[in-house]
């Protein structure tokens, strides 16, 4: 006899995007390590084929791959959404994701303005946007100093010419959330999360 089985409710994409430097992977790694819903949102780790900074591990904060790999893997569709920001290639691996969300689990992506409307395009009925703002332009500026190494000044005068031009964007967003005081910011998108996860 056949059973009719009840599907499985699909698991909800929450996307966190803004300009570089506004506390877009800082916010996600904080809220995945939550108690409450760390047990229940993973973060999508991407693929990039830029260099690895001095803080950041291979497979925790993203997969680095040859330009030749990345290339090799769009090829054979194991990419669902890719960009090429300052020269570097970009993208979400897209077996983890779909067995993920099919399973009913959560997921939270760190991406530019481009990857948030596609996957709102893919998944328009479970992704939730996010747009983080960052105060002001200099402490945008700061933080993008502080964050690295090397005092590569064309490389910050790049990410801050992006970064005022995507600030007219937010408003395209479901959520706004202004990332002056951390704790602040974090307990907002958390809200957020937890109200989406429950309807
Ligand atoms: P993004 O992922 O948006 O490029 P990051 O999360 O890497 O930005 O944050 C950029 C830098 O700013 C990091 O060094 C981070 O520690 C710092 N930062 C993030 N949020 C805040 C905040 N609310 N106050 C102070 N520094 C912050």
């Amino acid at each position: 006899m056949k059973t009719a089985g009840r599907q499985k409710k699909q698991g909800k994409i929450f996307v966190i995007s803004g300009p570089s430097g506004s506390g877009k992977t800082t916010l996600l790694n904080r809220l995945t390590q939550d108690k409450e819903i760390g047990k229940l949102l993973i973060k999508s780790r991407s693929l990039t084929t830029r260099p690895r900074r001095w803080q950041e591990r291979d497979g925790r904060d993203y997969f680095f791959v040859s330009p030749g790999e990345f290339k090799r893997l769009l090829k054979a569709k194991k990419i669902l959404e890719w960009t090429r920001y300052l020269g570097y290639y970009y993208g979400t691996p897209r077996g983890e994701v779909e067995a993920r969300l099919k399973k009913g689990g959560h997921i939270g992506f760190c991406l530019d303005l481009k990857g948030a409307a596609l996957l709102k395009k893919i998944y328009p009925k479970n992704t939730v946007t996010v747009f983080v703002l960052p105060p002001s332009l200099e402490t945008l500026k700061a933080r993008i100093e502080g964050r690295s190494r090397s005092t590569d000044k064309k490389e910050v005068a790049q990410r801050l010419k992006l970064a005022a031009q995507e600030l007219s964007a937010a408003s395209d967003f479901d959520y706004c959330i202004l990332n002056n005081n951390l704790q602040v910011a974090l307990k907002e998108l958390k809200e957020i999360v937890l109200t989406h996860i429950a309807s």
